[in-house]
């Protein structure tokens, strides 16, 4: 027991020198030790004042521990102005971080919106585009020869030559080996409008 005392005191001079070195740690770190060790020096005092009663050396002991005690209690009260201004400081620093994050969510916010706006015109634009080209198709298919609309919109094909004709024997051609295409096909496929049948 007096062993583990001893060797905690000494910690605790070890510790004491420590702090009294400026610049060791922020004030507030020390600030905090020195509660710590405050508070640890209180708990073996109580200890140490009961074997007092009956051993002098403990009696020693106990002087010691409360000097010791009192010493730290000193350095508690010279650290606590800039222990406190360190943690007002970090409260700041805490403070602003968490504006500017609020602010960089906000951006970001900002510009998921223009992005989806953006998405939301393009694909107004393509739906006009399609719009526009039905009406064109439409258009197209109002304009196509009457002579189509009258044969439902079959015509014949020799089997050599260029033309396209309204029936299969046309200019004397073999009947047998023309062919029925729709004029669409016929004109895909380069063929033009005979001038004697149509
Ligand atoms: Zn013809």
């Amino acid at each position: 027991m007096r062993k583990k005392t001893l060797a905690a005191f000494i910690a605790a001079i070890i510790l004491s020198l420590a702090l009294s070195i400026p610049g060791f740690a922020g004030a507030l770190s020390d600030f905090q030790a020195a509660q710590a060790q405050a508070a640890a020096l209180t708990a073996q005092i109580q200890q140490v004042q009961v074997l007092a009663q009956t051993d002098p050396a403990q009696a020693v002991q106990l002087q010691a521990l409360q000097a010791q005690l009192l010493q730290v209690q000193q350095l508690i009260a010279s650290l606590q102005p800039a222990a406190l201004q360190e943690l007002q400081q970090q409260q700041a620093a805490q403070q602003a971080a968490a504006q500017k994050a609020a602010q960089q969510a906000a951006q970001q916010a900002a510009a998921q919106q223009a992005a989806a706006q953006q998405a939301a015109q393009k694909a107004a634009a393509l739906q006009a585009a399609a719009l526009k080209q039905q009406q064109t198709a439409a258009v197209q298919q109002r304009s196509m020869p009457a002579a189509t609309q009258s044969t439902g919109g079959m015509v014949w094909l020799s089997a050599t030559g260029s033309k396209y004709h309204s029936f299969n024997n046309c200019s004397g051609m073999n009947a047998a080996k023309a062919r029925q295409v729709t004029l669409q096909q016929a004109l895909s496929e380069g063929y033009q409008k005979c001038k004697n049948c149509w």
